[in-house]
């Protein structure tokens, strides 16, 4: 459908496919990374202790006590700190206050989809940089570009729905190249298993780190997203925010993040427990002639050389395994798996052995 009454360009968006989020019980939701533990009992104390402090009256503008808490976690000023409703409306906010010239944005060519949606929205164009012959970000292929061509630089660490990490180092020369234009790092998966940008970035005043509570926090259903990086920068981001919601986080989310940060021995235990689990089930995979990528995330990226991976998500998906496929050309046989309980992972491999004996 199109409308006469629409702005330029929004014909070109496309809805979110509601299919991902099916309201469906006894489905092995193994399709959008979230993590299969549930939020720390410390977390849902605080959450009832939120709801019941006053809903009437509106959140903390500047979520001060979660922005703390993020500073003292990661060695920074408060100034060195953004919070938004997840890391999707964070990157929003640094997409507007950061990209909007007249240079095309660098981006890996397979990433995380929205990178391209808001870049379409807000009018940047990009120029995409192909993953090499192994699906994994090169940064000899940045260097090679000039530097005074771009409005910046975003890559995903690790990349998304890949799930490969590069190293620290291989950041910070992309961040020596591009020291004119602000170079983002989402770090959305960081805390499976990659080295995060953080402890780069007193040195690096182009530097933007990119993190969320939906994975490794279990707080996917709050929607929070934090960026730490220079006070010029997050000053840039706190005007595209407080022009357009200066309200970023209700009560509960704010409370519910704070002491998520707290628990640092629940965190440890179900990262743990994801990344045991991710070896279990890439070991599980490759034994059945599945190609597995290196991950340092909690799901898996993985194609079989028999079958297509279209045709393998619907044969899951009919034995209520949901997981995660793109028609892009290069990855369209592969599935992007999550990790889930250790009874959902067991369904998974018996749902593909029940598939691959046909
Ligand atoms: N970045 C990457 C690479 C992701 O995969 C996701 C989640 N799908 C996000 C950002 C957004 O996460 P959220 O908005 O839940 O923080």
């Amino acid at each position: 459908m199109e409308s006469v009454f629409w702005s330029d360009g929004v014909a070109g968006l496309h809805p979110y496919v509601p299919g991902e989020q099916p309201q469906i019980a006894n489905l092995v939701k193994l399709n959008t990374n979230e993590n299969p533990f549930p939020p720390s009992a410390q977390v849902l104390a605080a959450i009832a202790t939120a709801a019941q402090s006053g809903l009437q009256r509106y959140p903390d503008p500047q979520s001060s006590e979660l922005v703390h808490a993020l500073a003292v976690y990661h060695g920074l000023n408060a100034e060195q700190v953004f919070v938004g409703n997840g890391s999707d409306e964070v990157l929003a906010h640094a997409f507007r206050a950061l990209y909007v010239k007249q240079k095309p944005l660098l981006m890996p060519d397979i990433s995380y989809s929205f990178y391209g949606v808001y870049a379409a929205l807000f009018g940047i164009p990009c120029q995409a940089v192909p993953l090499n012959s192994e699906l994994v970000v090169d940064v000899n292929d940045y260097l090679a570009i000039d530097p005074n061509s771009v409005a910046g630089v975003v890559i995903a660490n690790p990349n998304a729905p890949t799930g490969v990490a590069i190293s620290l180092a291989d950041i910070e020369r992309v961040l020596q190249h591009f020291g004119q234009v602000a170079v983002l790092i989402d770090e959305a998966y960081v805390d499976f298993g990659a080295e995060s940008a953080c402890k780069l970035i007193e040195q690096y005043p182009n530097l933007l780190v990119v993190q969320t509570l939906s994975k490794s926090r279990s707080l996917a259903g709050l929607r929070i997203g934090f960026v730490l990086g220079a006070s010029e920068l997050i000053d840039g981001l706190v005007r595209v925010k407080d022009s357009f919601n200066s309200y970023p986080l209700d009560k509960i989310a704010q409370a519910a993040a704070v002491a998520a940060f707290a628990d640092q021995a629940y965190f440890e235990q179900c990262r743990d427990a994801v990344m045991s689990e991710r070896a279990v089930v890439a070991a599980a995979l490759e034994a059945r002639g599945f190609k597995v990528l290196p991950s340092a995330t909690n799901f898996v990226f993985a194609s079989h050389p028999a079958y297509q991976g279209r045709d393998l998500l619907a044969a899951l998906r009919e034995r209520a395994v949901l997981v995660r496929q793109f028609e892009k050309p290069r990855i369209a046989d592969f599935l992007r798996i999550s990790i889930g309980t250790v009874a959902q992972n067991q369904a998974l491999i018996a749902a593909l052995d029940d598939i691959l004996a046909q």
